[in-house]
């Protein structure tokens, strides 16, 4: 390939692809891969084991007790010659459980690919593997390249997080494969941390008509204390506080002994991050005799803005001479990428797919963009 314009050359030699990309999509997707579902996770594994396989990839399949097994794929010069790592990150799990495919077949139709798991995030695995036959046909990587392919995304990472954190740490740079963002594919430059905190009221119970003076009413310390949370939000600041589960109570003629709220808790800032922890531990009961239990986690910290800086304007630039514009925004939802970001290697997130409706029924691809974002991300694993 002429490297005079290697972004444009990737494209045009991926723009003729579209209809084997989508007949991989298809195979993809038809392999439903519910996170909690091992068995089908893993027959999804090894269809996409195969895909690299077949294209020269090592590829080796990491194997897990209770989810599915991750794959690892390594592509360009063995370590010994490399001049250092990359990582391309995604997930190959899906929301949906064994059956949808019923409801939600996988079809082409009118410019979209549809189907569960389509954008989030089949489609991105996808562009990454014909990524690799771009970069095969010429173009030559200094860099090794990691391919993590995990199975357990969508319920927080669990089985996967040391091992992506691992990866990380050996790479220059990480680029995420989840779907971008809107109409335009914005990438995600940032995205805010994501918790959750567990609020338990305990009270007295008492015959709400006979002694009601004896009874502490665990749920209306919690109103009180929710009615404080919802102050704490900075739409502004990036600053969510919802509760969004509560429970209480046994019958109506007693005196609410316990009471339980769950709260999701998002933040733009590692600073914002600490100052909520802070404020939930300071929680007191404003009810005398009432007794409060917080726990609070933040299972994955904020990724800020100046982690992906470099990355984007290098992205931006290498799309330009594809003759596209790239935009940006941050994302509210969290990703593996947020946990990269948070060991300060450099990430990029939200380079996958063009579409909408990740978690619905209506889940889609705008298939013509596919080629595009593969090139793109070829041009920037030839490019770091
Ligand atoms: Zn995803």
């Amino acid at each position: 390939m002429p490297a005079a314009n290697l972004p444009a050359t990737l494209l045009e030699f991926l723009r003729p692809r579209l209809p084997e990309m989508l007949s991989v999509l298809r195979k993809f997707v038809v392999a439903e891969s519910p996170s909690l579902e091992k068995s089908s996770a893993d027959r999804c594994c090894g269809v996409i084991a195969a895909e690299w396989r077949k294209r020269g990839a090592r590829v080796e399949r990491i194997a897990q007790k209770h989810r599915g097994d991750h794959l690892r794929v390594v592509v360009g010069p063995q370590a010994s010659r490399a001049d250092g790592q990359l990582l391309v990150l995604g997930h190959y799990d899906t929301v949906y459980a064994s059956g949808t495919l019923a409801k939600m077949p996988f079809r082409v139709s009118g410019g979209k690919a549809y189907g569960p798991g389509t954008f989030d995030m089949k489609a991105g695995i996808v562009q990454a593997l014909f990524a690799l036959e771009a970069l095969q046909k010429g173009a030559s990587l200094r860099k090794r390249v990691v391919f993590l392919w995990t199975s357990d995304e969508e319920i927080g990472s669990d089985s996967s997080r040391k091992l992506l954190e691992g990866e990380a740490r050996r790479s220059a740079a990480v680029f995420v494969l989840e779907p971008s963002f809107g109409s335009r594919g914005l990438l995600k430059t940032a995205r805010k941390g994501v918790g959750e905190a567990q609020i338990i009221v305990h009270g007295r119970a008492s015959h709400a008509g006979l002694a009601p003076e004896e009874g502490v009413n665990a749920v209306h310390e919690m109103a009180r204390q929710i009615v404080r949370l919802e102050q704490w939000n900075d739409m502004r600041r990036g600053i969510s506080v919802n509760v969004d589960v509560i429970e209480g109570g046994t019958r109506v003629n007693v005196i609410a002994e316990r009471a339980r709220a769950v709260v999701d808790l998002r933040a733009l800032r590692e600073a914002d991050v600490r100052r909520l922890e802070k404020r939930l531990r300071a929680l007191r009961p404003v009810t005398r005799g009432a007794h409060l239990e917080v726990h609070a986690n933040f299972n994955r910290a904020p990724m800020e803005r100046k982690v992906s800086a470099a990355l984007f304007a290098r992205a931006k630039s290498l799309a330009s001479q594809m003759g596209l514009t790239l935009g940006e925004c941050v994302a509210g939802g969290g990703s593996d990428g947020n946990l990269t970001a948070a060991l300060g290697v450099p990430t990029l997130d939200g380079l996958g797919a063009v579409g909408d409706g990740a978690h619905s029924a209506r889940e889609y691809v705008v298939t013509r963009t596919m080629p595009s974002r593969s090139a793109l991300l070829a041009a920037l694993l030839a490019a770091s």
